[in-house]
C-alpha cells in the first residue's frame, strides 16, 4: 500500500455552481460538473494544477454532507489520498485496527473511494482513492 499526493480536498457546499464562481470566474480554473445518483450528490471538481478541490452538494436533506452543513456550516469536509490498491489499503487499515465508515465503492470520475474514521485520522475525515482509468497514463 502507498499514498501518492493528495488527489483532493473535499468542501460541503450548499451549492454547487455558486461555490465554483470563485474558481471559475476569478481564479480562472476548470470545473467539471458531475452528479452521483446513486450518492444524491452534485459534484464541482475544480481542477488546480495536479490537485483538485471537490465542492459536495447534497441532493438529500438528510444526506451526510446535508448533515454536515447543518452542523457545523459550510466548509472543508475531507482529505482525498491517491492509493495505488484501495483494496489493500482498507484491508491494511483494517488488519492495524482503523475503522472504515465506507467500503471501497465508486466515486467521481470513474475512481473507487473508501472512508477512514476521523476519529481514527486525527479529526480528518481522510478518503482513498484508487484511480484506474489513469493508471496506464502516469
Ligand atoms: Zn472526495
Amino acid at each position: 500500500m502507498k499514498a501518492f499526493k493528495i488527489d483532493h480536498i473535499g468542501v460541503a457546499v450548499k451549492s454547487a455552481e455558486e461555490a465554483s464562481k470563485i474558481f471559475k470566474d476569478v481564479l480562472n480554473l476548470e470545473v467539471e460538473e458531475e452528479v452521483l445518483e446513486d450518492r444524491k450528490l452534485k459534484v464541482a471538481m475544480v481542477m488546480v494544477g495536479d490537485s483538485r478541490v471537490e465542492l459536495l452538494e447534497d441532493m438529500d436533506e438528510n444526506g451526510t454532507i446535508s448533515k454536515f452543513i447543518e452542523k457545523r456550516g459550510e466548509g472543508l469536509h475531507h482529505m482525498a489520498l491517491e492509493v495505488d490498491d484501495i483494496y489493500k489499503s482498507v484491508e491494511r487499515l483494517k488488519a492495524e485496527g482503523y475503522r472504515i465508515i465506507s467500503e471501497p465503492a465508486p466515486g467521481a470520475g470513474g475512481t473507487i473511494v473508501a472512508f477512514v474514521h476521523p476519529k481514527d485520522v486525527h479529526g480528518i475525515l481522510l478518503e482513498l482513492v484508487e484511480r484506474r482509468q489513469n493508471n496506464g497514463q502516469k
